[in-house]
């Protein structure tokens, strides 16, 4: 069967190396799984069933008899190189492998942005999934574990379903979200090394206290004001990380008191269910953040960008303008202002249908964009009219480029919608401000650029015009 990732597409390593490395890591899981099992007992901290199911997730041709043949025997070798009986092992790990596939059902059709956390629903999805796996997977690790530890059908089932759904809501949220590492999709906010740092230190802070106390039940959710904050000053990977550290430690040290014998069971049972709610909390408030963000970044691009040619609207143009002759004012610095409109436009239109002119339009946008210094401010100020501001520029260079950006857009080799030839030409108005002063408004420079633009188009078009500077 071959099913499509959700996941980008990763670099799929040959089937040979795939195979190797996920057996590997499942055997790794376990061992470390089976070294934190409190004697002759289920563990307390067990990742491997969540290594598998990302591992489904991320690279479904492991889906296939080979791929679960070989995950099948990663777990069974832990448990016999640990002294594990075979028929028990068979038994767990046919839990395990029930489980991670239950996940992999759930949670295959949902969409990248979800199975990276970072959707608005991500967390709750997580958890259904999470959830429903468990539960699988207990359907048949709890009669195992009934027939290897003598508890009853009730607590074996109890134990196991639990247990498989704190551990998967403590790693699948850090599991899943590792690929964003690559992708660092959201803007990063700028702020101090102290802001920065304090959320961690408060949740350090908070969690020493709550070991201070001495581990009374109301301890447990100490730290949770300090992880909501970090789930709104951090990314997604970072809060669940943070999270993953601070239960995975809490479950461990709590086990040590609370004693993960059959005689516990229900304290421990509701000890996981407690601490598989709590994780919820911030992690939902991590994706939802994380969704809100995106949308804040994508419609502040809109507001200041040009949907047709992607280069800065008016609006943007304005406000970026603005800042920067500020700035330059501020410096007694030069700049330079251009009011750029392209030749018998409409004649494009008329001729060639008014895609080919939109056509042109986004191809001399992006001439423009590429000839332009990277410090220098382009937007789109009307239908076939563009605007540049160039800052700290000598007079003659800034007429050079002017006169480049002409000659450029003249030798362009420009296409109608239907690919026929098309020739276009730009015409150039330039104001000029060797020292800016306060009067220097943005609104001046262009007026006076937009008067010289009127003689470039008197002069015959296709020229660049500016008065020189006294
Ligand atoms: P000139 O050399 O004097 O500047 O002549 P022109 O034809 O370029 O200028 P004019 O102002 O007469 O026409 C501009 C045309 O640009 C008219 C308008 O239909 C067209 N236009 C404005 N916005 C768009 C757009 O987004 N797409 C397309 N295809 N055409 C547009
Ligand atoms: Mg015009
Ligand atoms: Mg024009």
């Amino acid at each position: 069967m071959q099913t499509a990732s959700p996941f980008h597409p990763l670099e799929q390593p040959h089937s040979g190396r795939l195979l190797l490395c996920a057996s590997l890591a499942v055997f790794a899981a376990a061992m470390v799984g089976i070294l934190l099992r409190p004697l002759g007992y289920l563990s307390v901290f067990w990742p491997a069933n969540q290594i598998v199911l990302v591992l489904l997730l991320r690279y479904p041709r492991l889906m296939r008899p080979l791929g679960l043949a070989a995950l099948f025997a990663s777990f069974v070798l832990a448990d016999l190189i640990t002294g594990t009986s075979l028929w028990l092992s068979l038994g767990f790990t046919t839990a395990n492998l029930c489980g991670a596939a239950c996940g992999w059902l759930f949670l295959r059709k949902q969409s990248q942005r979800d199975l990276q956390m970072e959707g608005q629903y991500s967390a709750l999805l997580v958890f259904f999934a999470s959830g429903m796996a468990s539960l699988a997977s207990a359907a048949i690790g709890g009669p195992v574990s009934v027939w290897a530890f003598g508890l009853s059908l009730t607590q074996g089932l109890l134990m196991w379903w639990t247990g498989e759904w704190m551990n998967a809501m403590m790693l699948l949220p850090f599991l899943l979200a590792l690929p964003s590492a690559r992708t660092a999709v959201t803007a990063k906010e700028r702020r101090s090394w102290a802001l920065k740092f304090l959320p961690a230190l408060a949740v350090v802070g908070l969690e020493i206290t709550s070991y201070m106390v001495g581990n009374k039940v109301g301890s447990l959710v100490f730290s949770l004001p300090a992880l909501l904050w970090c789930a709104l000053s951090y990314r997604i990977l970072t809060t669940a990380i943070i999270t993953m550290v601070v239960f995975v430690t809490k479950v461990i040290v709590v086990s040590n008191i609370v004693g993960f014998i059959p005689a516990n069971v229900l304290d421990v049972a509701s000890l996981r269910l407690g601490i598989t709610m709590l994780l919820l909390g911030p992690l939902s408030v991590a994706g939802a953040h994380a969704a809100r963000t995106e949308l804040l970044h994508r419609m502040r691009y809109q507001a200041h960008h040009d949907s047709l040619t992607d280069v800065l609207s008016r609006n943007g143009f304005v406000q970026a303008s603005h800042t920067l002759l500020k700035r330059l004012t501020h410096e007694g610095n030069s700049a330079a202002v251009l009011m750029l409109d392209l030749d018998h436009f409409k004649r494009v239109n008329d001729n060639h249908g008014h895609a080919s002119g939109d056509r042109l339009l986004r191809d001399v946008s992006q001439l423009l964009t590429a000839s332009l210094r990277p410090q220098d401010v382009l937007g789109r100020i009307g239908g076939e009219e563009f605007a540049v501001v160039l800052p700290t520029i000598s007079f003659e260079d800034a007429t050079a480029i002017a006169e480049r950006l002409c000659q450029t857009v003249r030798s362009g080799q420009f296409q109608t919608a239907q690919d026929a030839p098309l020739q276009a030409t730009l015409s150039i108005g330039l104001a000029y401000r060797q020292a800016l002063r306060p009067g220097d408004s943005l609104e001046a420079l262009l007026r006076e650029a937009d008067l010289a633009l009127y003689q470039a188009k008197a002069q015959g078009r296709d020229c660049a015009v500016w008065t020189v500077p006294s």
